[in-house]
């Protein structure tokens, strides 16, 4: 190709931009004319990485003409509209998509939880607060369909089962009213209940499990008296530790441009034929179970204005909020603040728990279930990350954790701007996207502190 017009003596280069359409996810190879007269083209380097900053310019015509600044081009896709270009790994080009989900590794786990009653006996075990090892060892429900499920997984023919069920006492079981919730709400209640009743079947280690396996003082001390005051000075029901955690994460397409879901279009990973393709990776980690006190969320909406009736229990404090809760797809102004409450919980309590277990705060994920008042923070197991922080972390300084998170001052070095904008930002409650699965929105310091935040409950009871 020979020395460039222009005299430079460096070899030539390549540029480093891509275009691409966000409307469509397009990539094209940047296109620069030459110029007509001398069939040269030049570039000048603004010194930034912007592309619209580019000069481009023909070496031998005279000094001051230019030829385009920047790339300038349409995409050719019936979406039409203007090509965006930046630098080639830019995570505007390509960003991946992707779902994390809690999925038992043994096919015969899911079995035995469906034929124990699915989500309707999860979410009872739930509000009953997790008896037993694990949800089988709990008490079955006593209503028909549960048993119905119970007889059809014995083998019983329909006749029988019929017959069986007409047999059955007028309100056995319990004796409870039977709880009335609004029928999306209800699956979602059951869908994160059953999550709950899946991670936890293999393994689970309960703070009374600490107790009972130590034998130092100081140690027993630590599990007997600092944890359940910081658990209840922060309004925490429970910490578990899952120690095999069963988490699916699935790459099922990409976005180019925009991050916020909605504002670019997702292109899926396909086959030829047109199926789709998901990327997963099954692997067993490390996580923490957070589950919130019932109560404490009852009390907390209570001083933002909600009405409801007294209760005496937990679980009437659960079932009340469950409720005046919609699904997570529509949801009412209260379930908004329930959700927005758990999540923010969440990032606080994964901002800390990075520091104290020693772990990027990346490597930390959360699956936040509002409607079982509670949230998950596994340790990605990618890459050469060591497991044991967690469960370092749940050992030790899970009481400092939580004073820490109660007493801090829940201020952003953006304020005001950060609390007139709803109270989240990326200094302050925001964690990288690896981390948070909801895109860092329905987040607020304002649900944690401030006056009206769940601490200020929590911390100072009535
Ligand atoms: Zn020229
Ligand atoms: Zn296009
Ligand atoms: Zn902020
Ligand atoms: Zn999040």
């Amino acid at each position: 190709m020979g020395r460039c017009k222009c005299g430079a003596t460096g070899r030539r280069g390549q540029l480093p931009f891509v275009g691409y359409h966000e409307a469509c996810g397009a990539i094209k190879t940047p296109y620069v004319r030459k110029c007509p007269q001398h069939g040269q083209r030049a570039v000048r380097f603004p010194g930034t990485a912007s592309a619209a900053e580019l000069v481009f310019y023909c070496p031998e015509c005279p000094p001051g003409t230019h030829l385009d600044r920047g790339f300038g081009a349409s995409c050719d896709c019936a979406l039409g509209g203007a090509l965006s270009f930046t630098v080639h790994r830019s995570g505007n080009v390509f960003k991946p998509r992707g779902i994390s989900m809690i999925n038992p590794p043994r096919r015969e786990v899911l079995v035995q939880i469906e034929q124990a009653g699915g989500g309707e006996r999860a979410l009872e075990w739930m509000l009953e607060g997790m008896v037993g090892r694990r949800l089988t060892e709990s008490a079955a429900a006593q209503n028909p369909t549960s048993i119905r499920k119970l007889l059809e997984a014995r083998g019983f023919d329909e006749a029988t089962i019929s017959a069986m069920i007409a047999a059955m006492p007028e309100a056995a079981g319990t004796g409870k009213k039977s709880l009335v919730l609004d029928l999306e709400l209800r699956a979602d209640a059951e869908r994160q209940a059953k999550q709950v009743a899946l991670a936890t079947f293999e393994s689970r280690i309960k703070i009374a499990d600490l107790l009972a396996r130590s034998t130092a003082d100081v140690l027993r001390d630590q599990y007997q008296s600092d944890y359940p005051r910081a658990l209840k000075r922060a309004g925490i029901e429970r910490i578990e530790l899952i120690d095999k955690f069963p988490v699916l994460t699935a790459q099922f397409g990409y976005t180019r441009g925009k991050s916020n879901p909605g504002d670019s279009r997702l292109r899926t990973y396909r086959e030829k034929t047109g199926e789709y393709i998901v990327y997963g990776d099954l692997a067993q980690t490390e996580a923490l179970l957070v589950k919130l006190d019932p109560t404490m969320i009852l009390r907390w909406l209570i001083k933002r204005g909600f009405v409801f009736a007294d209760v005496s229990t937990g679980r009437e404090a659960a079932e009340a909020i469950l409720a005046e809760m919609r699904s997570m797809d529509r949801p009412n102004p209260l379930t908004e603040q329930v959700i927005e409450l758990v999540h923010s919980i969440s990032h606080a309590f994964i901002k800390r728990a990075a520091v104290f277990a020693g772990i990027e705060r990346s490597a930390l994920s959360e699956v936040v279930l509002p409607a079982a008042f509670s949230f998950f923070v596994y340790a990605a197991a990618r890459g050469d990350f060591v497991l044991g922080g967690l469960q370092a972390l749940f050992e030790s300084d899970l009481h400092h954790l939580l004073d820490g998170m109660v007493d801090d001052e829940h201020r952003c070095a953006l304020d005001p701007g950060c609390e007139d904008t709803g109270g989240a930002c990326a200094v302050c409650l925001h964690l990288g996207e690896p981390s948070c699965r909801m895109f860092n929105t329905r987040l607020s310091r304002k649900a944690l502190a401030g006056g009206l935040g769940y601490f200020d409950v929590t911390a100072c009871p009535s």
